[in-house]
């Protein structure tokens, strides 16, 4: 898959962004943020929308053998309760969809009044399209606090 590398800059310009329309259309409570991707740009949102409280969620997707299918396991469930909050959660893709679908549940389930979804980025193919988005791509996104891959010629 062809590779798109976004710098620190596009970032924090796409965060600026993410919080000017957040102002406007959705001023949340509290922000999810979904580990690691959506980490960064969520304590980023945090602070510009004026220090807002952050909570943490991670979900990975396991195998399961029997049935041969992806089973998502809460490996950091959400602590503590969202009853009668506004929530934006924050990832850096939505590529499946399948990691926002669970965090949506998760955060309904905490008591959040209202729930949107903010995403740097998107595929195309997503079953979950953020509320909030800035770039839409079918390439793999390297983001800036990765490990840029390095071609070894043998
Ligand atoms: P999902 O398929 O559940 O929507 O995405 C799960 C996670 O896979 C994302 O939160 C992200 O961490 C990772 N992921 C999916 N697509 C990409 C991509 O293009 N680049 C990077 N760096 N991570 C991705």
């Amino acid at each position: 898959m062809d590779k798109v590398y976004l710098t620190w800059w596009q970032v924090d310009r796409a965060v600026f962004a993410l919080a000017d329309e957040l102002r406007k259309h959705f001023m949340p409570d509290v922000i999810v943020g979904v580990a690691r991707g959506g980490l960064i740009p969520a304590v980023r949102l945090s602070h510009i929308l004026g220090d807002l409280e952050v909570k943490v969620i991670d979900v990975k997707f396991y195998k399961d053998i029997e049935e041969r299918m992806e089973k998502p396991v809460i490996t950091i469930p959400l602590h503590g309760s969202l009853e009668g909050k506004k929530v934006v959660i924050v990832d850096d893709v939505s590529d499946t969809g399948k990691t926002l679908e669970i965090v949506i549940e998760e955060v309904k389930k905490a008591g959040a009044k209202e729930v949107k979804v903010a995403c740097l980025s998107m595929k195309p193919w997503t079953k979950v399209v953020p509320d909030f988005y800035v770039f839409r791509t079918d390439k793999w996104i390297v983001f800036p606090w990765e490990e840029f891959p390095v071609v070894v010629r043998e």
